[in-house]
């Protein structure tokens, strides 16, 4: 019987949007930093690799990696702006706040991100759907996903039998949890899974048919 859902949060909960990147941009501002969209790109492509090659998140290893990539130096605090920036940028739908209403009648909530913990918070405030959660668990307390560190954090105190993970990574969100003998559900919102290996939502609302 589930008990706790362990939700992805990135296009999951919270679609990203490219304008998102914007809040680069707010940052650099903020030091008086002068920049250009080769930077944001550069920038915003280091976010996005580093993964790769870091399996938790730590905003000195973050940092020194984005300058790096983009070949230039910035202060310690630009991360702090950065993702205090960042912060604003969440707008989800009226579809999956009605979903969620639903759900955490029924069901212990969280948050399961790969990203820092107080940022992806922010976000879930400025979405106006912290309230149904009752945990965040980011990745600059535990390892990435899917390491299996992170959904036993995510579980804990749950049997792992007792816990759904749901978001729209294959590997993430759903194999990684499926490994552990957690049940998982992929939210396929770009319809590209056409098997029947792995339980499967086109639409975040489908949630309330299955649960
Ligand atoms: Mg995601």
């Amino acid at each position: 019987m589930i008990k706790r859902i362990i939700f992805d949060l990135d296009n999951t909960l919270i679609p990203w949007e490219e304008e998102y990147w914007d809040s680069l941009k707010g940052a650099f501002k903020r030091i008086n930093y002068s920049f250009n969209d080769e930077m944001i790109n550069k920038l915003s492509q280091a976010v996005g690799e580093y993964e790769k090659y870091y399996p938790i998140y730590k905003k000195e290893d973050l940092l020194a990696f984005m300058e790096k990539y983009a070949n230039i130096d910035l202060p310690d605090i630009f991360l702090d702006y950065w993702l205090e920036e960042l912060g604003y940028c969440a707008k989800t739908s009226q579809e999956i706040i009605d979903t969620l209403e639903y759900l955490y009648q029924k069901y212990d909530l969280v948050v399961l991100t790969n990203w820092f913990t107080s940022s992806q918070t922010e976000r879930l405030i400025t979405a106006n759907i912290l309230k149904y959660f009752s945990k965040v668990y980011g990745a600059d307390e535990f390892l990435i996903k899917p390491y299996p560190e992170s959904y036993l954090m995510a579980a804990n105190g749950y049997q792992l039998s007792e816990c759904l993970m749901i978001g729209d990574n294959l590997n993430n969100d759903v194999k990684g949890a499926l490994q552990l003998g957690m049940k998982a559900i992929y939210f396929d919102l770009e319809n590209k899974y056409h098997g029947n290996e792995y339980q499967t939502i086109k639409k975040f609302s489908d949630l309330k048919k299955i649960l």
